[in-house]
Parts: C-alpha cells; sequence; structure tokens
C-alpha cells in the first residue's frame, strides 16, 4: 500500500489536479492520497492558504471581508466549471467559510487554524467530487473520523501517540481516501494545524499509521538536489538519501520537505520517495533507512549543501565554568523557562554559546534571559551576535574520513568566508559553520564547488 501527497502547485487547477488523478490511477496500491490547499497557478499568484490567512486577518480586525471570501470561493469555482462538478460543490465551500466565521473562537489563534484548515479540507472534497464523477470509488475522510488527535500547539501542532492506533483502521477502506493535509483535532475536539507546509507530516502521519510500504511525496522537481538551484546552477540530482541525511538537509534551510515530516515514517523504516507530478516516469529521490544497503550506498563524501539565515548566538561567560556542575543545564533552563528552544550549544572551557532561532526570541525574552543569567548565576560576561547563518555539508560518507573538514575549511578561506563556529555531531554525518548572513550563499556556492564538480 502506498500513501501519496500531492503538494499545493500538484492542487493549483483543475490541469493539476487531472494530472493527481492520473497518477493515483495509474497505480492500484496508491490507496490514499494526502492533499494540499491550491497553491499558485503562476509566479504572482497567491496561495489558497494565504488567502484565508488574510481573510481570517480581515475577521479578527472587524473589516469587510465577503470579497476575499469569495475570492477563495472563485478558486475552487474555476477548478469545479473545469470539472463540470455543478454548482452544488461550490457552494459547499462558501458554506464551509461561512460556518467557519459564524463559528469563530474568540482566541485568534484557534480561529486562524480553523480558517487555514479550509484550504485543504475543500480541496480533499472537490478532488473526491471529481474521482466520483468519472466513476471512480474515491472517499472524502475528515481527520475527526480517522482520529487524527494533535496537540493544542495552535499553528505548530504535533500529532499525539494514540493517533497511529486509530489510523490503523484506514487500512480496511476499499475506497480510494482523499485525505486533507495539514490538520487534525485536539482533543477537545478543535480543529488545529501543523506549522506552514504541514501537509508533508499528514502524508508520512498516515503512511506510519497504515504502515505503508512507501510514502510518494509528488512535488515539482524530477530530484532534490544536491543544493538550492536557486543559489547554484545546475546542482547534482542526488537519487538517494538516509533520513539523517534529509533531516539535516531539511533543517538547514532544504525547502523540499517539512523540517517534521521523517519522524513518523523513520520510525517505522517506510521509504519515502520524492516524485514531480509534472513528470510522473522520473523515478524521484528516495529517502531510505540507514541499514548498510549496498544499493544506497554513499556514492561521495558529501551529499547536500545548505545554508539557513535568521540564527543568533547568546555568548555566556563565566570564569571556571568547566568545575560547576549543573551551570550547562541552569543556563539553558532559563532558555526553557521563557519558551525559546536552543539549536546548538558549542562551548569552551569557560564559556558556552547558545544559538538560537531569532524569531524565537524576541526582544522582551531575551532580556529576561540576560538578567537571570547575571542575576541568579553569577555569570560575567553575556553578549548576543546577531546575523548568524548556518552552513551545512551532510553526507554519510564523510563518517571517517579524513580530511574532510580541511577540505571545507581551505574551500571557504579561498572564497574569504569567516567562520563564526565549527559543530560536528558524533555521527559524524554533518558538519555546521556558523558564518555571517552576508556569506550564506557564498558558503553554499564554496562547499558544492569543492565536493561536486570535477568529482564523480
Ligand atoms: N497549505 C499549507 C501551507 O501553505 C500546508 C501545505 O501546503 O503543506 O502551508
Amino acid at each position: 500500500m502506498k500513501v501519496v501527497k500531492f503538494g499545493g502547485s500538484s492542487m493549483a487547477n483543475a490541469a493539476q489536479i487531472k494530472k493527481v488523478c492520473d497518477i493515483v490511477l495509474s497505480d492500484s496500491e496508491r490507496r490514499i492520497m494526502v492533499v494540499s490547499a491550491p497553491g499558485k497557478r503562476d509566479e504572482n499568484d497567491t496561495k489558497v492558504t494565504d488567502m484565508l490567512i488574510d481573510l481570517a486577518s480581515a475577521v479578527i480586525s472587524k473589516e469587510e471581508y465577503n470579497e476575499k471570501l469569495e475570492a477563495v470561493v472563485e478558486r475552487y469555482a474555476s477548478i469545479a466549471r473545469d470539472f463540470n462538478l455543478g454548482e452544488e460543490i461550490v457552494d459547499t465551500v462558501r458554506n464551509d467559510l461561512h460556518s467557519r466565521i459564524d463559528k469563530r473562537p474568540e482566541d485568534d489563534a484557534k480561529f486562524m487554524d480553523l480558517m487555514k484548515a479550509a484550504g485543504e479540507d475543500n480541496s480533499a472534497k472537490i478532488i473526491a467530487a471529481y474521482l466520483q464523477s468519472i466513476g471512480v470509488d474515491a472517499k472524502y475522510i475528515n481527520p475527526r473520523d480517522a482520529g487524527l488527535l494533535l496537540s493544542d500547539e495552535f499553528g505548530n501542532a504535533r500529532v499525539l501517540p494514540e493517533s497511529y492506533e486509530n489510523l490503523k483502521a484506514l487500512k480496511n477502506e476499499t475506497s480510494l481516501i482523499c485525505f486533507p493535509g495539514f490538520f487534525g483535532y485536539s482533543t477537545n475536539g478543535e480543529v488545529v494545524t501543523f506549522s506552514r507546509g504541514g501537509s508533508d507530516i499528514t502524508g508520512s502521519v498516515l503512511a506510519a499509521g497504515v504502515d505503508a510500504e512507501v510514502y510518494e511525496n509528488f512535488t515539482d522537481v524530477d530530484f532534490v538536489f544536491a543544493a538550492n538551484p536557486k543559489v547554484v546552477k545546475n546542482p547534482k540530482a542526488i537519487p538517494f538519501f538516509t533520513y539523517e541525511e534529509m533531516r539535516e538537509l531539511s533543517y538547514a534551510g532544504f525547502n523540499v520537505l517539512h523540517e517534521e515530516t521523517l519522524e513518523p515514517v523513520y520510525r517505522k523504516g517506510i521509504k519515502v520517495n520524492i516524485r514531480n507530478t509534472n513528470n510522473p516516469t522520473a523515478p524521484g529521490t528516495f529517502i531510505v533507512p540507514d541499514d548498510g544497503n549496498p544499493e544506497y550506498a554513499p556514492i561521495r563524501p558529501v551529499v547536500g549543501v545548505a545554508a539557513d539565515k535568521g540564527f543568533m548566538t547568546i555568548h555566556v561567560e563565566k570564569y571556571m565554568m568547566n568545575r560547576e556542575i549543573g551551570i550547562g543545564r541552569k543556563i539553558l533552563q532559563t532558555l526553557e523557562e521563557e519558551g525559546v528552544s536552543y539549536e546548538h550549544t558549542p562551548s569552551g572551557i569557560d564559556s558556552i554559546s547558545v544559538i538560537v532561532k531569532k524569531e524565537n526570541c524576541p526582544d522582551d525574552k531575551l532580556a529576561r534571559i540576560t538578567d537571570k543569567l547575571y542575576d541568579e548565576l553569577g555569570c560575567d560576561k553575556v553578549f548576543v551576535e546577531n546575523d548568524l547563518a548556518i552552513l551545512m555539508m551532510v553526507g554519510r560518507g564523510m563518517t571517517k574520513k579524513v580530511g574532510v573538514a580541511k577540505d571545507a575549511a581551505v574551500a571557504l578561506a579561498d572564497a574569504n568566508v569567516n567562520l563564526r563556529m565549527i559543530n560536528q555531531g558524533s555521527s559524524e554525518v554533518s558538519i555546521m559553520f556558523g558564518i555571517n548572513e552576508k556569506d550564506a550563499e557564498k558558503g553554499v556556492v564554496a562547499l558544492y564547488n569543492k565536493f561536486f564538480l570535477n568529482r564523480e
């Protein structure tokens, strides 16, 4: 059994949705399809999810919103018209949006999620209606009925473990399942969404729930490339990554999959196949377990290079820090108390640098953290550096290979990229460089050229 997920570009209009249906119907093992909200039809278009956010904001700020609502309805209406589905389905979408607004919860974050979820929900309904209209035994399934339960972290939910047990029942469905991505329900019955791009997570959770053989994630590229094609010209296509490699690269700004996608399938050892809706015969890129299978032995030391901006460093110094038992925990606890997650913690004998994403640590939180570090922990010096980018090179082939870090450092030095920090995890699957944000692209190009040009 295969679970197949289609992103926004695959759902953008009727022509794309037709391709989606052809792909699903060409393989009888494709039993569950997970769909995103319609994405952009061209460069200047707006994703339905963004339109819904705009609509919800207008409702919240008590502006006139009917035009915005009708613009969303029109996205679905044009699909329905092209498929000759009749006005009924258009009314369903319009009524659905009005009823969400009528039910508006007091809490704005809850309302936002309720509105955002309408994008995928109506996508799944419309694709089921189209498939039925051409005689396919297809069925829309609501995440509530399937038991997809999420934490009540609105806009940033996580899957609750009991979901997997609930979702097992989908295996017994004989109809082709059309399932909306991106949202589920809290245990209180409220709609909750993952963070943006989260339909990938829905697909992964369903694949794990039904023990799928493979999770196919259809997007708009033939392969995953070794570096961002917007930064590196014609980067090499990579036929396979391990979960760990892909996780590290997604973290560092590879936008192929949502960063949290792999956990559910990783736990079950289910392969992921990233493929192209516009070129379905291309085999795509596989994400596989690192189980020693010779078919997936690393071809070169580095499989991918990526950079992400928007980090900052909180440097903390205290004389004789290395002798103070528990100081590391206490420093990190000051962040925990403010609900700030940290990314890396390179350290020296009397100092520790805590790297956080700037968006997670606004000024008020930072001020309280700094006060505690001085007043409660007696630190000597606390200072913050902004404009940090994380440059990551990833590959299992680096493990126990001498000279990779040297080659990288030389390549970056030759490109005049200053290294503010270097961090290698003990698994040796990645090396992270902290560099200035302005050097991020230059760093990616330098590492890519070093490890991919003039090599096999
Ligand atoms: N439609 C949502 C977004 O744009 C979720 C997704 O497409 O995965 O973020």
